[in-house]
């Protein structure tokens, strides 16, 4: 593994607030250095007001691109030249590739989703699923999984202004992917129960499960898993949720979000470079 700066060597990174916590410099500068690209990644602490120039001077650095965390995704979109489908349909980003001075916008979060499914053996093009949230993560995971093909998705939510925010773009969604897409109150557990009877997939994309709720689950009672239902939680600290054990004591495949962390960033390092991340050096890192 080489780890040389160069002249030629170009800047990626991270600009959220905060973002120096961020996993991101060493996934992506380990990649960069694996595959032999000459780039380095760093995080930036970027103030909302400072938004527009920094993401000005992606163009003026001609940086390869930059990811984008809180509490920035949505307001970014208003300074690149063009967005991805994805990005269009839910109106935020967290990915922009630098091409040649036209900045584009993708979010990669429901592309990570999709692709941890796949590599953990799980097949839901066609098929259905029932997604519990309607925040930002579970956004981008319905609208990937519409794009990518899946016959039907059902999302749950309690009465909250994410559910008053979600109901239009999720028409909106449907429209264009002809995905059939219907969401109900978390509270409504007859039709939960009767959607995940026929449901091929489990999703949680609600904070449910992460501290101090580690001891609840997004689901009113157990009972509604079988082992036939693979369970998909966005959580990934706890490593194991409340949902997951109980979805692992029905006998059923549980994912943490961990994966989709990885794969996410691995979509962004495939749109900054053409080349496929290394995973197998990153997931160790991850542990
Ligand atoms: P968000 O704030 O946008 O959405 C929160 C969601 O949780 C909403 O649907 C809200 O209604 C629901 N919710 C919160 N408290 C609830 C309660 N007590 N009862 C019922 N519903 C409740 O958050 P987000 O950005 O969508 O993140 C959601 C989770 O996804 C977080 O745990 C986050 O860490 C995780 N996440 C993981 C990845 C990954 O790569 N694995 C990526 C993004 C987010």
């Amino acid at each position: 593994m080489k780890n040389e700066i160069s002249g030629r060597t170009r800047l990626s990174g991270l600009y959220a607030l905060p973002a120096r916590h961020s996993f991101s410099p060493l996934m992506h500068t380990t990649a960069f250095q694996t595959t032999g690209v000459d780039a380095v990644y760093l995080s930036f602490d970027v103030q909302p007001e400072r938004l527009e120039q920094s993401i000005q001077a992606i163009r003026d650095l001609e940086m390869l691109g930059i990811n984008l965390s809180m509490p920035h995704k949505m307001e970014a979109t208003k300074y690149v030249d063009e967005l991805s489908q994805a990005a269009r349909l839910i109106g935020a980003i967290n990915t922009i590739v630098n091409q040649n001075g036209k900045l584009v916008g993708h979010i990669t979060d429901g592309i990570g989703c999709m692709e941890s499914l796949k590599q953990n053996g799980i097949e839901i093009i066609g098929k259905r699923m029932t997604i519990l949230g309607a925040g930002g993560a579970a956004t981008a995971i319905i609208t990937q999984a519409a794009i990518d093909g899946v016959k039907a998705i059902d999302v749950f939510n309690r009465k909250d202004a994410f559910y008053e925010k979600i109901e239009p773009k999720l028409a909106m969604i449907a429209k264009e992917t002809h995905c059939q897409i219907h969401l109900h109150d978390l509270a409504d557990e007859k039709q939960l129960s009767s959607s995940l009877a026929v449901s091929d997939l489990l999703v949680n994309a609600t904070t449910i499960g992460m501290a101090p709720e580690t001891e609840q689950s997004p689901l009113p009672k157990a009972s509604l898993l079988r082992h036939d239902l693979p369970v998909f939680d966005v959580i990934y600290h706890p490593s194991e949720t409340k949902l997951l054990k109980d979805a692992k004591e029905a006998g059923a495949k549980a994912i943490n979000g961990l994966d989709m962390l990885l794969y996410q960033g691995a979509a962004a390092f495939k749109l900054w470079t053409g080349k496929e991340m290394p995973v197998e050096k990153i997931q160790p890192l991850l542990e």
